[in-house]
């Protein structure tokens, strides 16, 4: 029997860590096959828990793993886990660093394609494994023992000197077949920061996206598959977060979860029936969302109070040109659908194009007012290196520092704007938005959905000191004239 160690990097960035802390659900996913392969097993949440690399090598040192583990990964996306790189590299770096016999582990969707990148300059990484970890690990560590790693598929290595990839590894054909272990966690810290509030969990009902969208990695990763569990099960796993752990909010962290409309539905149902305490958040694609107009009633009532959808441009054109798939009247009818159902909506719009300007930035923000999205996000474009989009944009890339590919910060030059501008015009994006949203909601009776919406806002306009602070420091001097006070707008004396 091993000592495995699993550890979340301590990375941290504004954006989805400032609305909540979310479990490390595929680390959870990696301990639960680490403790079915009958090994000790610790997991360490260093992007929640506080800890600086400091307190992970004390903790490492302290422990004697014989395995350390680290995943590219923000918890509520793959697709944006990119940033987590460095930190999750530096992580094994020191794991050698305590002993260098110590077996480091790193796996995820940029590892996977720039597995040789990793191999040649970071001395601190045995294995990389690519592509689904689960059984790609749980025979790593029989292998590990034994000395046959060349027989382990999904994995790559150095060995005389060479980087070697062994073939890819079949996907998990029953995804059910699969268990986090919830027990690891320290469940004190998740929670969502909305009102509400309550402790925060995250599950995944399907894996995978068959959809082309020329910025994410989610079809490049999964090989363009699609699977989904069995929604019994899916119930059973909500079932065990709301009555063992104590869960009041679960996010959906799949992409796609409503892709088969009658397995949707059953999902939705089983729900209903069950009538569990627990807050639902998910994404979905916009034309799911339209051909289940009949079906929105059932969302509501299977407790899904928050739905994210990838608007993600203002104009048909550059929706055709990323390859979306749908349009800005989809957009539209979709967040339209989701008012007149009272789920709370969230849509992002994305900028920092090559072509960007400040006449298309002021068009994106005129979007966003006009689609009224309850709540609406701007992440800045970001060419993650294995996406169809790099290739297109790569001539404009002027940050090669993987830690900053978080959406927040300017990666691309576009023509006829600075990297400054596209940050400056990011903020000004949000401040356009959100000071004629406040307004709206300040009008609004008091009742949930106010009060979500103010607490939301509030998180985003906190002064996060040195953690994150990014409205702050992306406007430079200072709130704009026309920005409400919040407090006045919450006593409702700011309409
Ligand atoms: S729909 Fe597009 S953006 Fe969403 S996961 Fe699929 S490929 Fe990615």
């Amino acid at each position: 029997m091993a000592k495995v160690l699993l550890i979340a990097p301590p990375y941290r960035c504004w954006g989805v860590q400032v609305i909540g802390t979310w479990p490390p659900l595929q680390l959870a996913y990696l301990a639960g096959i680490a403790e079915e392969s009958g090994h000790e097993v610790r997991l360490v949440d260093a992007m929640n828990n506080g800890y600086s690399f400091e307190d992970v090598k004390t903790d490492i040192a302290a422990w004697e793993p014989d395995f350390v583990i680290s995943l590219d990964y923000l918890p509520v996306s793959g697709a944006i886990s990119t940033a987590t790189v460095p930190a999750a590299l530096e992580t094994l770096a020191i794991a050698k660093s305590v002993d260098p016999s110590i077996v480091t582990i790193i796996g995820g969707p940029h590892p996977t394609f720039l597995y040789e990148e990793i191999l040649r300059d970071h001395p601190g990484v045995d294995y990389v494994i690519r592509g689904e970890s689960e059984e790609t690990l749980r025979a790593l560590l029989a292998a590990s023992a034994t000395g046959t790693v060349g027989d382990v598929a999904g994995i790559a290595y150095r060995a005389d000197g060479e980087i070697v990839a062994n073939p890819m590894r079949p996907h998990i054909a029953d995804l059910d077949t699969i268990t986090p272990a919830w027990h690891l966690l320290d469940w004190s810290l998740y929670h969502y920061n909305i009102e509400p509030w309550g402790r925060m969990a995250s599950i995944l009902t399907t894996r995978g996206c068959m959809m082309g969208c020329s910025f994410c990695s989610h079809r490049a990763f999964w090989r363009g598959d699609w699977r989904a569990r069995n929604p019994e099960k899916v119930l059973d796993e909500i079932r065990v977060l709301v009555e063992q752990y104590d869960v009041e909010f679960i996010t959906l962290i799949d992409p796609y979860p409503t892709h088969d409309r009658d397995r949707w539905e059953r999902q939705l149902d089983l729900l209903i029936e069950a009538k569990l305490p627990v807050h639902l958040l998910m994404e979905t694609r916009v034309e799911d969302i339209i051909r289940d107009e009949d079906l929105l009633p059932k969302y509501k009532a299977a407790g899904i109070i928050h739905m994210y959808v990838g608007a993600e441009t203002s104009t048909d054109e550059m929706l055709e040109s990323l390859n979306k798939g749908t349009d800005v009247d989809m957009n539209k009818r979709a967040l339209e659908l989701l008012r007149e159902y009272d789920i709370m909506s969230e849509a992002s719009f994305m900028i920092g194009f090559p072509s960007e300007t400040w006449e298309t930035v002021a068009h994106t923000a005129a979007e966003a007012i006009r689609l009224n999205p309850d709540i609406a996000v701007f992440p800045v474009i970001t060419p993650m290196p294995f996406t169809p989009l790099y290739d297109e944009v790569k001539d404009r890339i002027r940050v090669t520092d993987y830690s900053k590919y978080n959406l927040m910060t300017p990666i691309l030059e576009p023509y006829e704007m600075s990297l400054d501008d596209v940050y400056r015009a990011l903020a000004k994006c949000y401040m356009t938005f959100y000071s004629h949203k406040m307004r709206e909601v300040a009008e609004l009776p008091d009742g949930f959905k106010r009060r979500y919406m103010f607490s939301a806002f509030e998180q985003m306009m906190k002064d996060y000191g040195d953690r994150f602070d990014f409205l702050r420091e992306g406007m430079g001097d200072g709130m704009p004239s026309d920005m409400p006070d919040l407090e006045t707008m919450r006593r409702g004396h700011g309409g």
